[in-house]
């Protein structure tokens, strides 16, 4: 794996007669998530890529699961004294709450979700999506996160080369890449062929602009129906 990561800092330290159970977040323990451009991170929360552990045109996902980096920080979690802080991403986590139970270890884990961003473009501006706050205003980000797209072939490699329980198609960006619903389904049925299960999450916005549009093709369609029922020629 060709990524050099920045070192992580001392485990943080438990006050002395502190015996409670580590936080760790489940994501780095047995999910794992790869973005647009085809950076495997920990998972969404990572919108900026700020610890990539591999890539997926370079690297197989399993070897990056089980590797020395994502070994690592699973272990500098059970180290740490219980808290929400993260090294991954250098602030407080809203995932990493979740009490470690006491024979959790940092090697014999099991990948249960794969996450696969398909896409970071977008053509609704709402205003608190990092799509419109960071990957269009960031230069970096320009460069490694604005507008870009994870081919379905790339998709259905990577499910191919590491069946997983559940697939989760996410991303921030997308309503462009959506538009119909043939479109916003076919990743989502194409990668279902090769892993036992597909969730679809939207950011909310799509999520109501998709549930709105699929009500008015759902009624054009019972329409059309009953049209052909009722009033047959
Ligand atoms: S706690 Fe850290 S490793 Fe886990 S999801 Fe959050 S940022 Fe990623």
């Amino acid at each position: 794996m060709g990524v050099s990561l920045k070192p992580l800092p001392a485990p943080a330290a438990r006050e002395d007669g502190d015996l409670s159970p580590a936080t760790i977040c489940h994501q780095i323990f047995d999910s794992i998530s790869v973005h647009a451009n085809g950076d495997i991170v920990c998972w969404g929360v990572d919108s900026q890529g700020q610890r990539v552990y591999g890539n997926v045109f370079t690297d197989r996902i399993v070897d990056v699961y089980n590797g020395p980096a994502y070994r690592e920080i699973r272990d500098w979690m059970l180290r740490s004294r219980a808290d929400t802080w993260c090294p991954a991403v250098e602030r407080h986590c809203p995932l990493r709450v979740v009490p470690a139970s006491v024979d959790q270890d940092a090697h014999n884990c099991r990948i249960k979700i794969l996450k696969l961003e398909p896409v970071t473009y977008c053509n609704l501006r709402c205003p608190v999506c990092p799509v419109e706050t960071a990957f269009k205003q960031i230069p970096a980000l320009k460069e490694t996160r604005a507008q870009k797209l994870l081919a379905l072939e790339t998709m259905l490699d990577v499910v191919a080369h590491q069946v997983v329980p559940e697939t989760n198609i996410f991303g921030f960006g997308g309503e462009k890449y959506h538009e119909g619903v043939a479109v916003l389904l076919a990743p989502a049925w194409f990668v279902s062929i090769g892993s036992g299960m597909v969730s679809l999450l939207l950011c909310r916005a799509k999520t109501v602009a998709f549930t709105v549009r699929n009500l008015l093709i759902a009624t054009a369609l019972v329409a059309a129906i009953l049209g052909l029922v009722v009033y047959p020629k």
